[in-house]
Formats: structure tokens, sequence, C-alpha cells
């Protein structure tokens, strides 16, 4: 089978990151000097930079071990790198993508890694370079059957690649809405700032990587609405600059949680996989309470 040279892509569009970083940030500034928060955006980058290069070359490494493993040992077909198959893991791994991702705001195991990237109450691009040190180690999992079914671990990871580059763009708030049928079939900036917002009628929405679509076809979707303006941020930020804070508090307050419960072991374990919010004597609220306390408000 040829394997064709494909460069890491990620690490190439770090320079294209960096200048319209600045760019937008000049923008911004210009409108209202006082609109933009350099430190945040210091702190956004610095994140990304030791989360995806640094960090996210041991992961990597990882992860490129078990693909080839599974691909090598396990594949039930032999998919070559063709434009049918480009088309096809581009569907296939935006799925993946959505079901990471929507189950990342829905299991505080996979929340604990996650909650970095909306960590910030700030939303440019540099928000989007905000990223997991931690998710790279086991999000992995959602891409695995790609392997088992044949797909070559380079073309995976290289639609992985371009998925969370398509994504830098879609965190800026200079462009309004794109043209309707771009809104309709592709996740946009307005369609991600919903899912960046604290507003309940905003938490967990829009999971889309990608293609917006699966939020449609899953009934996740939620549109920006003019009057209710999105407010960034978690529904209890954590307002730190610091990084080792950023990535790895959620984690301290997850097994806290876990071992301090006075309960059974079985319900220990469901504090890992159950929503964040959650508690063993039923006290806790969840996303969909504070929406029901939001539609009581408002009716
Ligand atoms: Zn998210
Ligand atoms: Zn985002």
């Amino acid at each position: 089978m040829h394997v064709p040279n494909i460069p890491p892509l990620i690490y190439f569009a770090i320079p294209f990151f960096v200048i319209t970083v600045i760019i937008e940030g000049l923008i911004i500034a210009k409108h209202s000097p006082k609109s933009y928060n350099i430190k945040d955006s210091l702190t956004s980058i610095s994140t990304g930079l030791i989360g995806n290069v640094f960090i996210g070359l041991a992961s990597k490494a990882i992860v490129l071990f078990l693909f080839t493993y599974v691909w090598e040992h396990f594949r039930i077909a032999t998919i070559p790198f063709a434009w049918w198959s480009w088309l096809l893991i581009f569907f296939l791994d935006d799925f993946a993508y959505y079901w990471f991702h929507r189950i990342s705001h829905k299991s505080r195991i996979f929340w604990a890694s996650h909650v970095v990237h909306h960590s910030s109450q700030e939303y440019n691009l540099s928000t989007a370079l905000r990223q997991t040190w931690t998710g790279g180690f086991y999000s992995w999992i959602f891409w695995i059957w790609l392997g088992f079914i044949g797909f070559h671990p380079l073309m995976i990871l290289t639609q992985m690649s371009i998925s969370l580059i398509y994504q830098y763009w879609i965190h800026t708030e200079l462009i309004n809405k794109m043209p309707k049928w771009f809104e309709f079939i592709f996740n946009t900036p307005s369609h991600h700032r919903v899912h960046h917002g604290s507003n309940p009628l905003y938490l967990d929405r829009n999971h889309a990587g990608i293609l917006i679509i699966w939020d449609r076809i899953f009934g996740t979707f939620q549109p920006e609405l003019a009057e209710e303006k999105v407010i960034y941020g978690l529904t209890t930020n954590i307002k730190t600059y610091n990084l080792l804070r950023i990535a790895f508090q959620e984690w301290g307050t997850l097994f806290t949680d876990a071992f301090k419960a006075k309960t059974s072991f079985v319900n220990k374990l469901k504090y890992l996989i159950k929503p964040p919010g959650w508690k063993h004597d039923g006290s806790g609220i969840l996303s969909e309470d504070m929406l029901e306390e939001w539609k009581k408000k408002h009716d």
C-alpha cells in the first residue's frame, strides 16, 4: 500500500495562528482599547503551545502507536489513500468528533480535560488555542474504530488535524453570520459562540467539529439569538491565569468529590461517569436543571 508523505499539519499552522491572533487583537483594540485582554490571550496561547506541542508530542506518539497496532493486527479491510477514502474519513472523523465532544460535556472524566477549552471568559482566536493537556492521552478511544475498519493511522491523524485547524477560525466575534446555506451545513463563529456560552439556554449545545449537521440530527442544535447575548466561560468560572490550575483544577475537584463522598464504591465511580454537577445524594445541579429554571423565569 502506498503511504503518501503528509507533514504534521498543525505545526505548519502555528505561524498562521500567531499572525491572525495579533491582527484580530489589533482590530479589537482599535475599536475599544480596553476590550482586549492580552493576559488572557497569552494564557490561552501558552496552554496551546504546551498542550499541543510539548505534551502533544508524547500523547500523539502513544496514539500513533495504538492506531498503528490496531491497523496492523486487527483491521477488517485495507482502505487505500484515495479521493473517496478522504471524503469518507472526513464524515466519519467529524461524526466521531461530535460524540467525543458531546460526551466531553456530559461525563466528568472527559469534562475534566475538556473544561480547559471553556475556561476563558473571553472569546477570540486565541481562545481556540486554549487546549487540554490531558485529553490527548485517552480521547483516542473515540477514533480507534477507524483503525479497525481499515483507515491508515496517518490518514486518521491527518483528518483529526484538519478538523482542529478548521475549528480555529470560528473562535471570533468579528464575524457575525456566514451566508445562510453555510450556517446550515457548517460549524461557524455564530454556532460556536453558543457552544462557549454559560447561559442556561446555550449550555451543552452545538458540539460540532466541522459540520453542524450532527447537532441538527441528534437534537443538540441551538442558534445564537440576538436577544440572548452569549456570556462566555463556565457556570462557575475559575478566574485564574495560572496554567497548572487551568490544566488540572477540575481533576482535583473530581477526585476530591469522589473520595470525600460518604457513599458506596459504585456511587464514587459514578462521579467519574456522570455529568459535571452530579451528586450522589441527588442535590447536584446539572445543565438541564439550569435550563429548566431559566425557562420558568422566561415564561
Ligand atoms: Zn466544548
Ligand atoms: Zn471552542
